[in-house]
């Protein structure tokens, strides 16, 4: 009889529970903040999405100027081996649950930049991606049908990419050491400078 009673109870926890996860995801959804942060040309279709054409803040997204207080990553493009480090840095900074949003054939499959020697070609090896959007540029519709989406998976407890991110950490910062080593070279280019002319300047005997 005891046992049966904490079962009860048990199904019951569970159930306020799941009525609470809804409740929480619902009020999620319905309040995302975007971050302001673009990185291509796909950028473009930003504004038409956010003002009065689209509309987007009626169903409750808004512009973040900060990360730490941003809910949505956007990679709006192309993305150079320089930006990619700040594109980790940017979502490490972000609290969890964040979500992302590659936007554009460039940020998915590297697109018209796919054979470049300073360009990513897909930004999902580097940080985890809720929602690949194709196109070049895709248009504000487009932005608006993979948001409605992403509300979507919010809505069902599906939106869980970042906690890829922790669980697959070994995968993650594999690819990004891999990148930024190949990338040397052209992003320690101000560094070696520096140190060639300190270099000659001491050869030559001028002081510094
Ligand atoms: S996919 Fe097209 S629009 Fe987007 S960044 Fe690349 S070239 Fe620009």
């Amino acid at each position: 009889m005891l046992e049966l009673n904490l079962n009860q109870d048990n199904q019951k926890i569970q159930d306020n529970q799941k009525l609470w996860d809804k409740a929480i995801n619902f009020f999620r959804k319905r309040s995302l903040w975007m971050l302001h942060y673009c990185t291509g040309c796909g950028a473009m279709e930003l504004p038409p999405t956010m003002t009065s054409r689209w509309d987007v803040e009626r169903f409750g997204v808004g512009p973040m100027a900060t990360p730490r207080q941003a809910d949505i990553l956007l990679v709006t493009g192309y993305v150079s081996t320089k930006t990619l480090k700040r594109i980790i840095r940017t979502y490490e900074q972000m609290p969890e649950p964040k979500w992302v949003l590659a936007f554009g054939s460039c940020a998915i499959n590297g697109g018209m930049y796919w054979d470049s020697y300073n360009t990513i070609t897909n930004v999902g090896e580097y940080i985890p991606v809720d929602i690949s959007l194709a196109g070049c540029m895709p248009r504000p519709e487009a932005v608006l049908d993979s948001l409605l989406k992403l509300m979507d998976m919010i809505q069902r407890g599906e939106a869980k990419a970042y906690k890829k991110y922790k669980e697959n950490y070994a995968y993650y910062k594999a690819n990004q050491d891999r990148i930024f080593k190949n990338a040397e070279p052209v992003l320690e280019s101000a560094k070696l400078k520096f140190e060639y002319k300190e270099q000659n300047s001491s050869e030559m005997g001028v002081e510094k």
